[in-house]
Protein backbone atom coordinates (compact mmCIF):
# COMPACT_ATOMS: atom_id res chain seq x y z
CA UNK A 1 0.00 0.00 0.00
CA UNK A 2 1.30 3.56 -0.96
CA UNK A 3 0.20 6.40 0.67
CA UNK A 4 1.42 9.74 1.53
CA UNK A 5 1.92 13.18 0.43
CA UNK A 6 5.13 14.37 -2.25
CA UNK A 7 5.71 17.95 -2.65
CA UNK A 8 7.42 18.77 -6.07
CA UNK A 9 9.95 21.80 -5.85
CA UNK A 10 12.86 23.37 -7.50
CA UNK A 11 13.26 26.53 -9.70
CA UNK A 12 11.20 27.77 -12.62
CA UNK A 13 11.44 26.39 -16.05
CA UNK A 14 13.52 23.06 -14.24
CA UNK A 15 10.52 21.23 -15.40
CA UNK A 16 8.26 20.56 -12.19
CA UNK A 17 5.21 20.57 -13.90
CA UNK A 18 6.07 18.50 -16.81
CA UNK A 19 6.97 15.85 -14.41
CA UNK A 20 3.63 16.05 -12.44
CA UNK A 21 1.54 15.11 -15.39
CA UNK A 22 3.92 13.02 -16.20
CA UNK A 23 3.44 11.24 -12.60
CA UNK A 24 -0.10 11.81 -12.61
CA UNK A 25 -1.26 10.89 -16.00
CA UNK A 26 -1.73 7.44 -15.63
CA UNK A 27 -4.60 8.30 -12.96
CA UNK A 28 -6.62 10.55 -15.71
CA UNK A 29 -8.83 7.72 -16.76
CA UNK A 30 -9.85 7.58 -13.23
CA UNK A 31 -10.84 11.34 -13.02
CA UNK A 32 -11.52 12.60 -16.01
CA UNK A 33 -15.39 11.70 -15.20
CA UNK A 34 -14.83 14.00 -11.90
CA UNK A 35 -15.85 17.23 -10.97
CA UNK A 36 -13.24 20.20 -11.38
CA UNK A 37 -10.35 18.19 -12.98
CA UNK A 38 -10.18 21.14 -16.05
CA UNK A 39 -8.80 23.71 -13.33
CA UNK A 40 -5.48 24.04 -13.21
CA UNK A 41 -3.72 21.23 -11.87
CA UNK A 42 -2.17 21.70 -8.42
CA UNK A 43 -2.26 18.64 -6.77
CA UNK A 44 -3.25 14.90 -8.18
CA UNK A 45 -2.86 11.56 -7.34
CA UNK A 46 -0.03 9.01 -8.29
CA UNK A 47 -1.21 5.20 -8.84
CA UNK A 48 1.35 2.96 -7.17
CA UNK A 49 3.87 1.14 -9.48
CA UNK A 50 2.29 -1.93 -8.16
CA UNK A 51 -0.82 -1.17 -9.64
CA UNK A 52 -2.68 -2.55 -6.49
CA UNK A 53 -5.12 0.20 -6.59
CA UNK A 54 -3.37 2.39 -4.00
CA UNK A 55 -1.36 5.84 -4.65
CA UNK A 56 -0.21 8.80 -3.15
CA UNK A 57 -0.72 12.73 -3.60
CA UNK A 58 1.30 14.57 -5.01
CA UNK A 59 1.77 18.59 -5.04
CA UNK A 60 3.24 20.86 -7.60
CA UNK A 61 4.40 23.91 -6.16
CA UNK A 62 5.21 25.67 -9.68
CA UNK A 63 1.53 25.37 -10.12
CA UNK A 64 0.81 28.18 -7.75
CA UNK A 65 0.24 31.09 -10.14
CA UNK A 66 2.86 34.08 -9.76
CA UNK A 67 6.09 31.64 -10.75
CA UNK A 68 8.50 34.96 -10.93
CA UNK A 69 7.85 35.60 -7.31
CA UNK A 70 9.68 32.22 -6.63
CA UNK A 71 12.68 33.58 -8.11
CA UNK A 72 13.53 35.07 -4.66
CA UNK A 73 13.13 31.81 -2.33
CA UNK A 74 13.81 33.51 0.89
CA UNK A 75 11.48 36.88 0.53
CA UNK A 76 8.60 36.46 2.21
CA UNK A 77 6.45 36.18 -0.52
CA UNK A 78 2.89 34.13 -0.91
CA UNK A 79 4.48 31.55 -3.00
CA UNK A 80 7.33 31.10 -1.37
CA UNK A 81 4.83 30.94 1.93
CA UNK A 82 2.72 27.71 -0.03
CA UNK A 83 5.97 26.17 -0.68
CA UNK A 84 7.14 26.17 2.71
CA UNK A 85 4.06 24.80 3.79
CA UNK A 86 3.87 21.96 1.14
CA UNK A 87 7.64 21.14 1.82
CA UNK A 88 6.73 20.54 5.75
CA UNK A 89 3.25 19.15 5.10
CA UNK A 90 5.01 16.74 2.45
CA UNK A 91 5.94 13.02 3.74
CA UNK A 92 8.59 13.18 0.62
CA UNK A 93 9.87 15.80 -1.01
CA UNK A 94 10.84 15.84 -4.93
CA UNK A 95 13.89 18.28 -5.34
CA UNK A 96 14.24 19.40 -9.50
CA UNK A 97 16.79 20.11 -10.69
CA UNK A 98 17.63 21.38 -14.32
CA UNK A 99 20.33 19.59 -16.29
CA UNK A 100 20.89 21.61 -19.01
CA UNK A 101 20.86 24.90 -17.15
CA UNK A 102 23.07 23.61 -14.95
CA UNK A 103 23.57 24.41 -11.25
CA UNK A 104 22.00 27.77 -10.21
CA UNK A 105 22.56 29.86 -6.43
CA UNK A 106 19.28 29.35 -5.97
CA UNK A 107 19.02 25.52 -6.25
CA UNK A 108 21.99 25.57 -3.62
CA UNK A 109 20.19 27.48 -1.18
CA UNK A 110 17.16 25.52 -1.94
CA UNK A 111 19.42 22.10 -0.65
CA UNK A 112 20.11 23.92 2.37
CA UNK A 113 17.09 24.96 3.55
CA UNK A 114 15.78 21.28 2.66
CA UNK A 115 19.04 20.07 5.11
CA UNK A 116 18.02 21.65 7.62
CA UNK A 117 14.86 20.04 8.21
CA UNK A 118 15.47 16.87 8.13
CA UNK A 119 12.99 15.55 5.07
CA UNK A 120 13.13 12.93 3.26
CA UNK A 121 14.10 14.02 -0.27
CA UNK A 122 15.11 12.86 -3.39
CA UNK A 123 16.91 14.70 -5.74
CA UNK A 124 16.53 14.50 -9.87
CA UNK A 125 18.07 15.98 -12.43
CA UNK A 126 15.43 16.84 -15.65
CA UNK A 127 15.90 17.30 -19.10
CA UNK A 128 18.73 14.67 -19.72
CA UNK A 129 16.96 13.61 -22.57
CA UNK A 130 19.51 11.15 -24.52
CA UNK A 131 21.95 8.61 -22.44
CA UNK A 132 24.95 10.91 -21.78
CA UNK A 133 24.69 12.78 -18.69
CA UNK A 134 25.49 16.21 -19.89
CA UNK A 135 28.08 18.43 -19.11
CA UNK A 136 26.05 20.93 -16.35
CA UNK A 137 25.42 17.89 -14.45
CA UNK A 138 28.92 17.48 -13.10
CA UNK A 139 28.28 20.66 -11.24
CA UNK A 140 25.88 19.12 -9.06
CA UNK A 141 28.19 16.66 -7.61
CA UNK A 142 29.41 20.03 -6.04
CA UNK A 143 25.99 19.87 -3.49
CA UNK A 144 27.65 16.81 -1.90
CA UNK A 145 24.30 14.77 -2.12
CA UNK A 146 24.03 10.95 -2.10
CA UNK A 147 22.59 10.37 -4.88
CA UNK A 148 21.04 12.76 -7.83
CA UNK A 149 18.83 10.73 -10.19
CA UNK A 150 18.12 11.84 -13.76
CA UNK A 151 15.03 11.69 -15.62
CA UNK A 152 13.92 13.65 -19.14
CA UNK A 153 10.31 14.59 -17.55
CA UNK A 154 9.04 15.40 -21.73
CA UNK A 155 10.84 12.37 -23.14
CA UNK A 156 9.23 9.84 -20.11
CA UNK A 157 12.97 8.39 -19.74
CA UNK A 158 14.08 7.66 -16.14
CA UNK A 159 10.49 8.66 -14.87
CA UNK A 160 9.39 5.26 -14.04
CA UNK A 161 12.73 4.52 -11.75
CA UNK A 162 11.93 7.87 -9.80
CA UNK A 163 8.44 6.85 -9.27
CA UNK A 164 9.82 3.80 -7.47
CA UNK A 165 12.00 5.42 -5.74
CA UNK A 166 9.31 7.42 -4.29
CA UNK A 167 7.31 4.94 -3.39
CA UNK A 168 10.12 3.36 -1.67
CA UNK A 169 11.20 6.52 0.18
CA UNK A 170 6.92 6.86 1.20
CA UNK A 171 7.30 3.14 2.31
CA UNK A 172 9.82 4.17 5.18
CA UNK A 173 7.76 6.96 5.85
CA UNK A 174 4.27 4.78 6.66
CA UNK A 175 6.65 2.26 8.25
CA UNK A 176 7.48 4.90 11.45
CA UNK A 177 4.22 6.57 11.10
CA UNK A 178 1.92 3.20 12.52
CA UNK A 179 3.16 3.43 15.47
CA UNK A 180 1.75 6.79 15.97
CA UNK A 181 -1.61 5.26 15.56
CA UNK A 182 -4.31 5.99 17.77
CA UNK A 183 -4.84 2.51 19.07
CA UNK A 184 -7.65 1.58 16.08
CA UNK A 185 -9.46 4.51 16.92
CA UNK A 186 -11.27 6.26 13.13
CA UNK A 187 -9.83 9.21 12.60
CA UNK A 188 -12.13 12.02 10.86
CA UNK A 189 -10.77 15.22 9.19
CA UNK A 190 -13.18 18.04 9.24
CA UNK A 191 -12.21 20.08 5.98
CA UNK A 192 -13.60 22.34 3.77
CA UNK A 193 -13.45 26.44 2.88
CA UNK A 194 -12.75 28.72 5.71
CA UNK A 195 -16.16 30.59 7.82
CA UNK A 196 -17.63 27.07 7.16
CA UNK A 197 -18.19 26.22 10.61
CA UNK A 198 -15.86 23.78 11.06
CA UNK A 199 -14.77 24.82 14.43
CA UNK A 200 -17.81 25.53 15.34
CA UNK A 201 -18.91 21.83 14.75
CA UNK A 202 -15.62 21.20 16.31
CA UNK A 203 -16.54 22.97 19.23
CA UNK A 204 -20.12 21.23 19.22
CA UNK A 205 -18.82 17.45 18.67
CA UNK A 206 -16.45 17.98 21.63
CA UNK A 207 -18.69 20.32 23.92
CA UNK A 208 -21.73 17.09 24.19
CA UNK A 209 -19.55 14.75 26.27
CA UNK A 210 -16.80 17.07 27.23
CA UNK A 211 -15.89 14.63 30.03
CA UNK A 212 -14.73 12.09 27.31
CA UNK A 213 -12.46 14.07 25.16
CA UNK A 214 -8.77 14.02 25.86
CA UNK A 215 -6.43 16.16 24.02
CA UNK A 216 -3.46 14.15 22.59
CA UNK A 217 -0.31 14.70 20.24
CA UNK A 218 -1.42 14.35 16.63
CA UNK A 219 0.28 12.20 14.59
CA UNK A 220 1.77 14.75 12.20
CA UNK A 221 4.37 17.08 13.80
CA UNK A 222 2.89 19.82 15.85
CA UNK A 223 -0.49 18.95 15.83
CA UNK A 224 -3.38 18.07 18.67
CA UNK A 225 -5.86 15.72 18.06
CA UNK A 226 -8.48 15.32 19.85
CA UNK A 227 -10.31 11.96 21.30
CA UNK A 228 -13.87 11.87 21.41
CA UNK A 229 -16.28 8.67 22.30
CA UNK A 230 -19.36 7.99 20.62
CA UNK A 231 -21.20 4.91 21.57
CA UNK A 232 -18.51 3.34 23.31
CA UNK A 233 -15.78 3.65 20.60
CA UNK A 234 -13.01 6.24 20.22
CA UNK A 235 -12.57 8.62 17.53
CA UNK A 236 -10.10 10.88 17.08
CA UNK A 237 -10.61 14.33 15.98
CA UNK A 238 -7.92 15.11 13.56
CA UNK A 239 -5.85 18.48 14.05
CA UNK A 240 -8.27 20.30 15.74
CA UNK A 241 -5.98 23.40 16.89
CA UNK A 242 -5.38 23.51 13.31
CA UNK A 243 -9.07 23.38 12.12
CA UNK A 244 -9.25 26.44 14.71
CA UNK A 245 -6.14 28.16 13.63
CA UNK A 246 -5.96 27.78 9.99
CA UNK A 247 -8.92 29.96 9.38
CA UNK A 248 -6.46 33.01 9.60
CA UNK A 249 -4.08 31.56 6.83
CA UNK A 250 -6.53 30.12 4.57
CA UNK A 251 -8.39 33.91 4.73
CA UNK A 252 -4.51 34.60 2.77
CA UNK A 253 -4.77 32.20 0.32
CA UNK A 254 -6.79 29.03 -0.97
CA UNK A 255 -3.85 27.22 -1.45
CA UNK A 256 -3.08 26.95 2.02
CA UNK A 257 -6.05 25.33 2.75
CA UNK A 258 -5.79 22.60 -0.22
CA UNK A 259 -2.45 21.97 1.04
CA UNK A 260 -3.55 21.33 5.02
CA UNK A 261 -6.65 19.21 3.54
CA UNK A 262 -4.08 16.94 1.54
CA UNK A 263 -2.48 16.19 4.61
CA UNK A 264 -5.55 15.66 6.61
CA UNK A 265 -7.25 13.37 3.47
CA UNK A 266 -4.15 11.21 3.57
CA UNK A 267 -4.28 11.11 7.64
CA UNK A 268 -8.20 10.63 8.13
CA UNK A 269 -9.91 7.41 7.80
CA UNK A 270 -13.01 9.53 7.28
CA UNK A 271 -13.37 12.76 5.37
CA UNK A 272 -15.99 15.16 6.42
CA UNK A 273 -15.97 17.96 3.90
CA UNK A 274 -18.08 21.11 5.29
CA UNK A 275 -19.50 23.22 3.30
CA UNK A 276 -22.26 26.16 3.56
CA UNK A 277 -25.83 25.68 2.63
CA UNK A 278 -25.87 29.56 1.23
CA UNK A 279 -22.67 29.11 -1.04
CA UNK A 280 -23.16 25.62 -2.36
CA UNK A 281 -19.96 23.28 -3.19
CA UNK A 282 -17.26 24.62 -4.83
CA UNK A 283 -14.64 23.29 -7.19
CA UNK A 284 -12.08 22.66 -4.69
CA UNK A 285 -14.54 21.29 -2.18
CA UNK A 286 -15.57 18.90 -5.27
CA UNK A 287 -12.03 17.90 -5.98
CA UNK A 288 -11.08 17.40 -2.51
CA UNK A 289 -14.20 14.62 -2.38
CA UNK A 290 -13.16 13.48 -5.57
CA UNK A 291 -9.26 12.95 -4.39
CA UNK A 292 -10.72 11.26 -1.26
CA UNK A 293 -12.62 8.63 -3.45
CA UNK A 294 -9.18 8.52 -5.37
CA UNK A 295 -7.84 6.79 -2.17
CA UNK A 296 -10.99 4.88 -1.23
CA UNK A 297 -11.96 6.89 1.52
CA UNK A 298 -15.05 7.70 3.11
CA UNK A 299 -16.63 11.00 2.31
CA UNK A 300 -19.26 12.75 4.61
CA UNK A 301 -20.74 16.00 3.42
CA UNK A 302 -22.24 18.52 5.68
CA UNK A 303 -24.20 21.26 4.58
CA UNK A 304 -24.04 23.69 7.24
CA UNK A 305 -25.94 26.73 8.24
CA UNK A 306 -29.06 25.14 6.79
CA UNK A 307 -30.89 27.96 8.60
CA UNK A 308 -29.80 30.31 5.84
CA UNK A 309 -32.31 28.95 3.55
CA UNK A 310 -35.53 30.95 3.98
CA UNK A 311 -38.60 29.42 3.28
CA UNK A 312 -37.98 25.92 3.12
CA UNK A 313 -40.91 22.68 2.31
CA UNK A 314 -40.41 19.48 2.49
CA UNK A 315 -38.69 19.10 -0.98
CA UNK A 316 -36.22 21.66 -0.54
CA UNK A 317 -33.54 19.16 1.20
CA UNK A 318 -34.05 16.72 -1.22
CA UNK A 319 -33.78 19.46 -4.64
CA UNK A 320 -30.90 20.42 -2.72
CA UNK A 321 -29.29 17.03 -2.70
CA UNK A 322 -30.82 16.24 -6.11
CA UNK A 323 -28.05 19.23 -7.36
CA UNK A 324 -25.30 18.32 -4.97
CA UNK A 325 -24.96 14.82 -6.50
CA UNK A 326 -25.20 15.47 -10.10
CA UNK A 327 -22.59 18.07 -9.32
CA UNK A 328 -20.34 15.33 -7.80
CA UNK A 329 -20.83 12.97 -11.08
CA UNK A 330 -19.78 9.38 -9.94
CA UNK A 331 -18.80 9.77 -6.47
CA UNK A 332 -22.21 11.02 -5.65
CA UNK A 333 -22.82 7.59 -3.29
CA UNK A 334 -20.98 10.18 -0.36
CA UNK A 335 -24.19 10.92 2.13
CA UNK A 336 -25.22 13.93 3.03
CA UNK A 337 -26.31 15.88 5.61
CA UNK A 338 -27.87 19.14 6.60
CA UNK A 339 -27.08 20.74 9.76
CA UNK A 340 -27.24 23.91 11.12
CA UNK A 341 -24.74 25.06 14.45
CA UNK A 342 -26.69 28.03 15.33
CA UNK A 343 -29.97 26.05 15.62
CA UNK A 344 -28.31 22.88 16.88
CA UNK A 345 -29.65 20.55 14.27
CA UNK A 346 -28.45 17.37 13.37
CA UNK A 347 -25.02 18.10 14.46
CA UNK A 348 -25.61 14.89 16.50
CA UNK A 349 -26.25 13.00 13.19
CA UNK A 350 -22.54 13.19 11.89
CA UNK A 351 -21.04 10.85 14.34
CA UNK A 352 -24.02 8.56 13.80
CA UNK A 353 -23.28 8.94 10.07
CA UNK A 354 -19.25 8.40 10.83
CA UNK A 355 -19.63 5.26 12.58
CA UNK A 356 -22.23 4.39 9.71
CA UNK A 357 -19.37 4.86 7.10
CA UNK A 358 -16.69 3.31 9.37
CA UNK A 359 -18.63 0.04 10.01
CA UNK A 360 -18.98 -0.15 5.98
CA UNK A 361 -15.21 0.48 5.54
CA UNK A 362 -14.10 -2.23 7.99
CA UNK A 363 -16.84 -4.55 6.71
CA UNK A 364 -16.10 -7.97 5.59
CA UNK A 365 -18.45 -10.27 3.52
CA UNK A 366 -18.57 -13.95 2.83
CA UNK A 367 -16.64 -15.37 -0.69
CA UNK A 368 -19.72 -17.13 -1.17
CA UNK A 369 -22.05 -14.52 -0.96
CA UNK A 370 -19.98 -12.23 -3.26
CA UNK A 371 -19.56 -14.44 -5.87
CA UNK A 372 -23.54 -15.17 -5.91
CA UNK A 373 -23.47 -11.48 -6.43
CA UNK A 374 -21.01 -11.61 -9.38
CA UNK A 375 -22.61 -14.64 -10.83
CA UNK A 376 -25.60 -12.89 -10.75
CA UNK A 377 -24.37 -9.22 -11.92
CA UNK A 378 -22.51 -10.89 -15.16
CA UNK A 379 -25.61 -12.73 -15.91
CA UNK A 380 -28.06 -10.05 -15.88
CA UNK A 381 -25.46 -7.95 -17.69
CA UNK A 382 -22.79 -9.20 -19.79
CA UNK A 383 -19.79 -7.68 -21.08
CA UNK A 384 -19.48 -6.33 -24.48
CA UNK A 385 -17.58 -8.92 -26.88
CA UNK A 386 -14.41 -7.64 -27.44
CA UNK A 387 -13.43 -7.43 -31.48
CA UNK A 388 -9.79 -8.17 -31.48
CA UNK A 389 -9.97 -11.01 -29.44
CA UNK A 390 -12.88 -12.24 -30.71
CA UNK A 391 -14.14 -13.31 -27.34
CA UNK A 392 -16.14 -12.15 -24.10
CA UNK A 393 -13.84 -11.60 -20.71
CA UNK A 394 -15.05 -14.29 -18.78
CA UNK A 395 -15.20 -13.95 -14.49
CA UNK A 396 -13.69 -16.78 -12.67
CA UNK A 397 -14.20 -15.80 -8.87
CA UNK A 398 -14.26 -12.94 -6.47
CA UNK A 399 -12.46 -12.69 -3.13
CA UNK A 400 -12.34 -9.76 -0.34
CA UNK A 401 -8.46 -9.35 0.36
CA UNK A 402 -8.81 -6.63 2.99
CA UNK A 403 -10.94 -4.04 4.76
CA UNK A 404 -10.36 -0.43 5.15
CA UNK A 405 -10.88 0.24 2.18
CA UNK A 406 -13.16 -3.12 1.39
CA UNK A 407 -10.99 -4.63 -1.26
CA UNK A 408 -12.35 -7.18 -3.74
CA UNK A 409 -10.21 -8.89 -6.03
CA UNK A 410 -11.98 -10.66 -9.29
CA UNK A 411 -9.99 -13.12 -10.96
CA UNK A 412 -10.72 -13.17 -14.90
CA UNK A 413 -9.18 -14.39 -18.03
CA UNK A 414 -8.38 -11.12 -19.95
CA UNK A 415 -8.08 -8.65 -16.86
CA UNK A 416 -6.72 -5.94 -19.88
CA UNK A 417 -9.59 -5.93 -21.88
CA UNK A 418 -12.48 -4.49 -19.41
CA UNK A 419 -14.05 -1.85 -20.12
CA UNK A 420 -14.01 0.79 -17.45
CA UNK A 421 -18.09 1.11 -17.72
CA UNK A 422 -18.18 -2.49 -16.85
CA UNK A 423 -16.01 -1.97 -14.15
CA UNK A 424 -17.94 0.74 -12.75
CA UNK A 425 -20.91 -1.73 -13.25
CA UNK A 426 -19.63 -4.46 -11.53
CA UNK A 427 -18.42 -2.02 -7.96
CA UNK A 428 -22.11 -0.28 -8.37
CA UNK A 429 -23.54 -3.71 -7.97
CA UNK A 430 -21.48 -5.17 -5.06
CA UNK A 431 -21.76 -2.02 -3.43
CA UNK A 432 -25.32 -2.27 -3.59
CA UNK A 433 -25.94 -5.97 -3.48
CA UNK A 434 -23.42 -6.45 -0.51
CA UNK A 435 -24.51 -3.56 1.26
CA UNK A 436 -21.47 -1.81 1.53
CA UNK A 437 -23.38 1.29 1.99
CA UNK A 438 -22.01 4.79 0.82
CA UNK A 439 -17.79 3.75 1.70
CA UNK A 440 -15.66 3.49 -1.71
CA UNK A 441 -15.07 0.13 -2.72
CA UNK A 442 -11.61 -1.11 -4.49
CA UNK A 443 -12.07 -3.83 -6.98
CA UNK A 444 -9.26 -5.20 -8.78
CA UNK A 445 -9.50 -6.84 -11.66
CA UNK A 446 -6.49 -9.97 -12.28
CA UNK A 447 -6.06 -12.14 -15.35
CA UNK A 448 -4.99 -15.79 -14.74
CA UNK A 449 -0.92 -16.26 -13.72
P1 LIG B 1 8.28 24.38 -14.08
O1 LIG B 1 8.29 25.87 -14.16
O2 LIG B 1 9.39 23.88 -13.20
O3 LIG B 1 6.96 23.79 -13.72
O4 LIG B 1 8.69 23.85 -15.55
P2 LIG B 1 7.78 23.33 -16.74
O5 LIG B 1 7.32 21.95 -16.51
O6 LIG B 1 6.76 24.35 -17.05
O7 LIG B 1 8.87 23.23 -17.90
C1 LIG B 1 9.63 24.34 -18.32
C2 LIG B 1 10.14 24.12 -19.73
O8 LIG B 1 11.05 23.01 -19.76
C3 LIG B 1 9.02 23.76 -20.71
O9 LIG B 1 9.28 24.41 -21.93
C4 LIG B 1 9.14 22.26 -20.85
O10 LIG B 1 8.69 21.82 -22.10
C5 LIG B 1 10.63 22.04 -20.70
N1 LIG B 1 10.98 20.69 -20.22
C6 LIG B 1 10.39 20.04 -19.19
N2 LIG B 1 10.96 18.82 -19.03
C7 LIG B 1 11.90 18.71 -20.00
C8 LIG B 1 12.81 17.66 -20.37
O11 LIG B 1 12.86 16.59 -19.81
N3 LIG B 1 13.65 17.92 -21.41
C9 LIG B 1 13.62 19.10 -22.09
N4 LIG B 1 14.48 19.26 -23.07
N5 LIG B 1 12.76 20.09 -21.77
C10 LIG B 1 11.91 19.91 -20.74
P1 LIG C 1 -14.49 27.63 10.16
O1 LIG C 1 -13.64 28.72 9.57
O2 LIG C 1 -14.90 26.66 9.11
O3 LIG C 1 -13.91 26.97 11.36
O4 LIG C 1 -15.87 28.35 10.59
P2 LIG C 1 -16.38 28.82 12.04
O5 LIG C 1 -16.84 27.66 12.84
O6 LIG C 1 -15.38 29.71 12.66
O7 LIG C 1 -17.67 29.64 11.61
C1 LIG C 1 -17.60 30.80 10.79
C2 LIG C 1 -18.78 31.70 11.11
O8 LIG C 1 -20.02 31.07 10.74
C3 LIG C 1 -18.90 32.04 12.58
O9 LIG C 1 -19.29 33.37 12.69
C4 LIG C 1 -20.01 31.11 13.08
O10 LIG C 1 -20.71 31.64 14.17
C5 LIG C 1 -20.89 31.00 11.85
N1 LIG C 1 -21.64 29.75 11.81
C6 LIG C 1 -21.18 28.50 12.05
N2 LIG C 1 -22.16 27.59 11.89
C7 LIG C 1 -23.27 28.26 11.52
C8 LIG C 1 -24.62 27.87 11.20
O11 LIG C 1 -25.00 26.71 11.22
N3 LIG C 1 -25.49 28.88 10.84
C9 LIG C 1 -25.11 30.18 10.78
N4 LIG C 1 -26.01 31.06 10.41
N5 LIG C 1 -23.86 30.57 11.10
C10 LIG C 1 -22.95 29.65 11.46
Amino acid sequence: MNQGLVAIVGRPNVGKSTLFNRLTKTNNAIIHNRPGVTRDRLYGTVTSVDEDGSGYSIIDTGGFETKDLYYQPFAKNIVWEQTEMAIEEADVVLMVLDAKAGLHPHDRELVQYLHKLEKRVIYVANKVDGQEQTPAMWEFYELGLDHIYNCSAAHNRGVWDLACAIEDELEKVNGTKLQLDHDGATKIALIGRPNAGKSSILNRLCGENRSLVSDVAGTTRDTIDTVISYNKKPYVLLDTAGVRRRKKISDKLEGLMVIKSLRAIEDADIVVIVITADEGMSDQDARLASLAADKYKPVLIVVNKWDLIPNKDSNTAREYELDLREKLADISYFPVLFTSCLENKRIHKILQEVEALATAYDKRVPTARLNEVLERAVHEHTPALIRKLNKRVKFYYATQVRTMPPTIVVKCNVAGEIQESYKRYLTKRFRKDLEFGKTPLRVLFRGKK
